[in-house]
């Protein structure tokens, strides 16, 4: 895929537009939308399973503030007051909550009561807000107190985000909150998607991580959003420990992912450890929160608001020390987590806090949430062009590197090392003919004519060497050079080259009184030849024909070729 600058700046732009549409839905005002009733006085209780709604008024146990909620008990008794202005309620809403049973009184103000016992499967769910709808038994205009019996809920803000409702139906959030969380939803797809491509291509464990966490961040905003329900049904007995197994993995990833993300050198490497430590820590915590056992009702909420309260200081210290050592990675860290982190902590103080109105916070911090998805995105999408940059660095030195150390300076042609290294490799690739050339009289030419002079002939020599796709070419040291060469006609091409270092010498290099040949000797062999084919056997081969090139009067070639273990001799002499 396409990571160049301009691709990231505009994918971060995309996003970054995206997120500013889902804050403007989520707070622009509100159209006319069904409007819950406000009690004159809303109480609340927490009893034992036997306790009758009179019992909790006898024994004045009916709290009438905003705080002090509580789920110790088996029951969570709440009663609403009505205005006589209100219309009669239809329905009871509150934040989804696994329960046994609801019970539910309409007192009208004569007197007349009227009862319905609901079971878990009565609840129905909202795709538009964490809520689920019980229906009411029969209301009228005279009823005047409501009392609602949950029994066995899971978390105190079931009864303190507890309301009545005009419509049977219910109602949830207005709609552009619904598109707002929608829209977020949605805009956690995108970093879902680009992870998964950005490992393909830096396969590096963060990445890991944040695909973890954003997985499990949509996934706990689907629950906690409801929009979930627009897609499948699943009971509160699923989907409650769903989402507090999502928040275990939120928390552990983040700071799994700190630990790897976080500039190597930024991170003192105990506090490396010790990130990694608590998250499988914090993550075990969660895990015992969302476990379903009756025994946990009481705590399991709690015990995940208080998990949540180490893994945010832990990862607050390890962004505030990298940050000191100039780590880039921790300032897109905290920009990005500090309007959850906020949104989290007054959630966990709203619920741990006995003074405190437990809630749901769901907006605001899906928006948090929202945000540090996407400034974490794009820290990785940074990260990302800074690693690339890296590689790319460190690959073209090394080519670099290799580069001079493979290479004649003088010529600029291979050197020997570098071709005795992949000789093997060329010989799989059909390299198996090898010439080696020498100068004739070369030193003479060094004696009459200077070192320098030398040294433009060996460059001219050199130039006259093919190197192409079929052919390399190797200054072996002084005035010799080696061809490697593949193809039918690899024979017929390096006795042109060897041709050719006089024609080139005599034009490149002014002023010597003779022409300057060369000798070479030359193996051809084929796949069946390739016995004991090593590069000193098949060099040394090479050598001794070049030797009797020398002997027999130079300015030509001797030729072999192996096949299998026969060889044919030829002298193909050249007069020049
Ligand atoms: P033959 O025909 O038998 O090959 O004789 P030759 O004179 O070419 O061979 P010899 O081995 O006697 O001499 C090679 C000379 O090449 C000796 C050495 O000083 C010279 N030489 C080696 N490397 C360089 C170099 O990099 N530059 C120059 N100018 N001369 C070099
Ligand atoms: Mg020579
Ligand atoms: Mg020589």
């Amino acid at each position: 895929m396409a990571w160049e600058p301009e691709a990231r700046i505009a994918c971060a732009r995309r996003l970054a537009a995206a997120l500013v549409l889902a804050l403007l839905a989520a707070f622009l005002p509100a159209a006319a939308t069904a409007r819950p009733i406000v009690p004159a006085q809303l109480c609340h209780a927490s009893t034992g399973a036997a306790q009758t709604p009179s019992d909790v008024t006898r024994g004045g146990l009916w709290t009438c503030s905003s705080g002090g909620w509580s789920i110790a008990g088996e029951s969570l008794y709440l009663r609403f007051t009505l205005d006589r202005a209100e219309p009669p309620p239809r329905s009871f809403v509150t934040l989804a909550t696994r329960y046994s049973r609801v019970t539910i009184w309409a007192i009208d103000a004569g007197g007349a009561v009227r009862t319905a016992t609901l079971a878990p499967d009565a609840a129905r769910h909202l795709p538009t807000g964490p809520l689920m709808v019980l229906p009411m038994p029969p209301t009228s205009a005279a009823t005047r107190t409501v009392i609602v019996r949950i029994s066995h809920p899971w978390t105190k803000a079931a009864g303190s985000e507890a309301r009545l409702d005009s419509s049977p139906a219910g109602s949830g959030w207005p709609i552009r909150q619904v598109v707002a969380m929608a829209v977020i939803c949605g805009l956690l797809v995108v970093p879902l998607l680009l992870n998964g491509s950005i490992y393909a291509a830096l396969p590096e464990r963060f990445v890991l991580w944040h695909l973890a966490l954003t997985g499990s961040m949509l996934m706990q905003m689907l629950i906690g959003t409801g929009l979930i329900h627009l897609l499948v049904d699943l009971p509160e007995t699923v989907e409650g420990p769903l989402s507090n197994t999502c928040y275990a993995v939120m928390a552990s990833a983040a700071l799994m992912f700190a630990a790897d993300f976080i500039e190597p050198g930024t991170l003192p490497r105990r506090l490396r450890r010790l990130l990694r430590h608590a998250a499988a820590a914090i993550f075990a915590v969660g895990m015992l929160a969302a476990t379903p056992l009756a025994a946990m009702r009481p705590y399991s909420t709690l015990l995940l608001h208080l998990d949540m309260v180490p893994a945010i200081l832990l990862f607050g210290l390890a962004a505030f020390v990298a940050w000191r050592r100039g780590s880039r990675a921790a300032v897109y860290q905290a920009i990005g987590w500090g309007p959850m982190v906020m949104a989290g902590l007054w959630k966990i103080a709203c619920y741990i806090l006995p003074p405190a109105h437990p809630t749901d916070a769901t907006v605001v911090y899906q928006l948090g949430l929202a945000v540090q998805v996407l400034v974490t995105t794009l820290g990785i999408i940074n990260r990302f062009g800074d690693i690339r940059r890296e590689r790319d660095y460190a690959t073209a030195r090394a080519r670099e590197l290799e580069g001079v150390a493979g290479h004649d300076p003088l010529t600029g042609l291979r050197n020997r090392r570098s071709i005795e290294k992949r000789f093997e490799d060329l010989l799989d690739n059909g390299f198996r003919t090898m010439a080696v050339l020498d100068l004739d009289h070369f030193k003479a030419i060094n004696d009459s004519h200077g070192h320098a002079v030398g040294d433009d002939v060996l460059r001219a020599a050199a130039g006259a060497l093919v190197d192409d796709a079929d052919t390399r070419a190797i200054r072996m040291g002084g005035e010799e050079f080696m061809l490697l060469l593949r193809g039918a006609d690899a024979a017929e091409r390096a006795e042109r080259c060897r041709r050719a270092i006089s024609t080139r010498i005599s034009a490149e290099v002014p002023g010597l009184d003779r022409m300057v040949t060369a000798s070479m000797g030359l193996v051809e062999h084929d796949r069946a030849g390739r016995l004991h084919v090593d590069f000193a056997a098949l060099y040394a081969h090479c050598d001794r024909l070049l030797y009797e090139a020398k002997r027999l009067g130079r300015n030509r070639t001797m030729r072999e070729r192996v096949t299998g273990f026969t060889t044919d001799r030829a002298d193909l002499r050249v007069v020049g």
